[in-house]
């Protein structure tokens, strides 16, 4: 066989790293080929102002059983194993806790019914006119990305049910230690786009700017939005795992960073909702590891909104926000940072997956292989922990058992 590699691993995010984790110690050649200038995909901590922030991945969700917990352990990182703070309402304020009350049973009975929705339309399991509708949706926002008119009831569902209470993060963040996690020992080209993935009569060929690549197998970790976009050129062979991509759209999550220039103002690690009946809500992370900044996490519309009217028409909706709230006087206090821009970049195109009404089942069509050459893992492919690292982690992982099985049969 005429292999410059046994195997190949497209895009170095979580599952990439978890696969080339997995495969560093095998006796075989491999190669991951990522197109960004550094590994990490949607789990990337930038340091903005001497403050580690997490742009994309930060809460190691179900952390009791999160690999990366473990795994940033032994990297040396801190886990905060504290309590997530996100249906804290600081000081109640725009939201009496009666209403709260009421807003979170609304919500679990909303879920309640999801798995039943008619035609497996969450939107089809809220209560006609229902007082917290606006709050459902804006809490499935943050969860999905999604209107709720267009995402699976049982999909959801299914994501609710596998995740646990303990969410950790890491101060020094959780992109920082997933992108530690590289090994070293695995030959990586970074800022090398796949233009083209092509079969051959025993294996793959991939084309890149720098020339092309033969391999024995390739492991696909790339978002939905890039297997189904056309940034890559792909055999027509994979045209079922195309449509079951096109099933699972990213949905639109980004995030607001706003410093807090001067002293005295807000409390560390506190957290509260905008305006708890707006579907396009923004959740304020304040002073998180009492750093002076807000973090502003914005879901479905208002992220939508964000990636059309740009970082500062956004930023200045969150500080008039904030001051209805907290204050007028906080206005001069509140400077925008920086914001994140996933929908707009080529090599993600959105946030994290969700599926269509009717195309739950979509995520294990995804995660075939293909005729034992072409692997798929990503977040989308987790038959559990899908949309989050550690179920991209876990993809990572399966992909690469699977092809080191292929190719052990093929050797036989
Ligand atoms: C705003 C936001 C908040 C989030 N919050 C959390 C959270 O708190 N907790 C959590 O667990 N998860 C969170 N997530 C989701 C989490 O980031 C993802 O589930 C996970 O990082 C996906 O990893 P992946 O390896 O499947 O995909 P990716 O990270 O997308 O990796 C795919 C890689 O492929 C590369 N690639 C694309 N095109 C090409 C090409 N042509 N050639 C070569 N390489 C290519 C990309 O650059 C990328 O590095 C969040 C995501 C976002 C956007």
């Amino acid at each position: 066989m005429n292999h410059e590699v046994d195997i190949v691993i497209i895009g170095a995010g979580a599952a990439g790293i978890a696969a080339a984790r997995r495969l560093a110690d095998a006796p075989l050649r491999v190669l991951a080929v990522e197109a960004a200038p550094r590994v990490g995909g949607r789990a990337w901590t930038a340091t903005v102002n001497g403050m580690s922030l997490d742009f994309g991945a930060e809460w190691l969700h179900s952390g009791a059983r999160n690999p990366w917990a473990a795994l940033g352990s032994d990297l040396g990182f801190a886990i905060d194993r504290r309590r997530a703070n996100w249906w804290m309402q600081y000081n109640d304020l725009g939201f009496s806790p009666e209403e709260q009350e009421a807003a979170s049973a609304a919500y679990a009975a909303w879920s309640e019914g999801l798995a039943a929705a008619p035609d497996d339309c969450a939107a089809k399991a809220l209560p006609a006119d229902g007082a917290w509708n606006g709050y459902i949706r804006a809490i499935a926002s943050y969860v999905s990305g999604a209107e709720l008119e267009h995402l699976s009831g049982r999909d959801y569902a299914a994501y609710d049910e596998a995740a646990d209470a303990e969410n950790f993060r890491s101060p020094e963040g959780f992109g920082a230690l997933i992108a530690a996690a590289w090994p070293e020992n695995v030959a990586l080209r970074l800022a090398t786009p796949v233009q083209e993935v092509a079969l051959t009569p025993d294996g793959i060929a991939l084309s890149t700017r720098a020339g092309s690549i033969r391999a024995g197998a390739a492991i696909v970790t790339v978002s939905t939005a890039v297997l189904a976009g056309d940034s890559i050129r792909w055999p027509n062979e994979i045209g079922d795992w195309r449509e079951a991509a096109r099933r699972l759209p990213l949905g639109r999550n980004e995030k607001i960073f706003l410093e807090i220039v001067a002293p005295g103002f807000f409390e560390d690690d506190t957290h509260l909702i905008g305006n708890p009946r707006d579907p396009a809500a923004a959740a304020y992370d304040i002073r998180p590891f009492g750093r002076p900044v807000i973090e502003c996490f914005l879901g479905g519309a208002s992220a939508a909104a964000l990636e059309h009217e740009g970082p500062a028409a956004s930023s200045a909706r969150a500080i008039d926000e904030l001051a209805g709230l907290f204050g007028a006087d906080v206005r001069p206090a509140l400077r925008p940072l920086a914001a994140t821009h996933w929908g707009r970049d080529d090599r993600i195109g959105g946030a994290y997956s969700y599926a269509l009404p009717g195309a739950a089942e979509a995520r294990a069509d995804l995660a075939r292989p293909f005729d034992d050459r072409l692997f798929f893992a990503g977040e989308a492919t987790d038959p559990r922990d899908f949309t989050a690292a550690h179920g991209a982690y876990a993809s990572g992982r399966r992909a690469a058992e699977e092809a080191l099985a292929a190719l052990a049969r093929q050797r036989k």
